[in-house]
């Protein structure tokens, strides 16, 4: 096929599961692809924990898979399947991943393509924070929905901080939320060193979420995240795709 395409791994319409847009309805289309491995260098491969982490991306066994689609096809199945009409209603289109900005350079049109059948829409883009996103892509988005990755991650540092993209996303501020993912308590002070001070992240921009990737874990980690963010002032986030097993 040739001509503009994305490389997507599905799309579902469900509601937003977590962020500070938790429950808005919302078409997600998740892009095939990642420039990292949350879980270790070898999970892809070996479904295992290594490299030090302690958490599993929950979707590596579906942004590994994707077909290529022209943007008329996506278009064409998101009307026959009402999609558009609700996004027109107010539903959000999320862009997740895997990284979506590895395929930045689609996007921007993409998206200016989908504006042509279907306006208003209300775009949110989930990313690592590694990549920054062109100023035509930006202009294009609504909110950032940014998870820099920690150590608990089994992400090498060089990997995981990308100081001049992280940057962008905090001159994006408020547009652009921190969503970090936390597995311990003391990686507060991680994400306070790393991230917070040097880079002066808003910190009513930030979001502390739980690592898990099962209800169970999920409900242990917010014993202790939830007493944790109200005294150190944070936001915190429920992730209620996995505490219901929906998408
Ligand atoms: S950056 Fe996100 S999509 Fe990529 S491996 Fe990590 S958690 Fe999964």
């Amino acid at each position: 096929m040739s001509g503009p395409h994305l490389q997507v791994s599905e799309t579902f319409f469900s509601q937003q599961g977590e962020g500070v847009s938790m429950g808005t309805p919302s078409l997600f289309c998740r892009l095939q692809g990642c420039n990292l491995s949350c879980g270790g260098q070898h999970t892809v491969r070996t479904g295992d924990l290594d490299s030090g982490a302690t958490w599993r991306c929950d979707t590596i066994e579906i942004w590994t898979q994707g077909q290529r689609y022209s943007f008329d096809q996506l278009i064409d199945d998101w009307s026959q399947k009402g999609w558009l009409r609700a996004l027109q209603d107010g539903a959000h289109l999320i862009i997740t991943g895997g990284e979506p900005l590895l395929q930045h350079a689609q996007l921007a049109p993409f998206l200016s393509h989908l504006r042509r059948h279907c306006t208003p829409v209300y775009v949110e883009v989930e990313t690592n924070g590694t990549l920054a996103p062109s100023a035509s892509l930006i202009e294009q988005v609504q909110q950032w929905n940014v998870s820099p990755k920690l150590a608990n991650s089994g992400m090498a540092l060089q990997k995981r901080r990308v100081e001049s993209a992280i940057q962008v996303f905090c001159d994006l501020s408020p547009a652009a939320w921190f969503k970090m993912v936390v597995s311990d308590p003391s990686d507060l002070q991680e994400i306070e060193s790393a991230f917070i001070s040097p880079f002066q992240v808003p910190k009513s921009q930030v979001l502390l979420m739980p690592a898990a990737s099962d209800p169970v874990t999920l409900e242990q980690v917010l014993t202790w995240l939830v007493p944790l963010a109200d005294a150190k002032g944070y936001r915190w986030s429920h992730r209620q795709q996995i505490a219901q097993n929906f998408r």
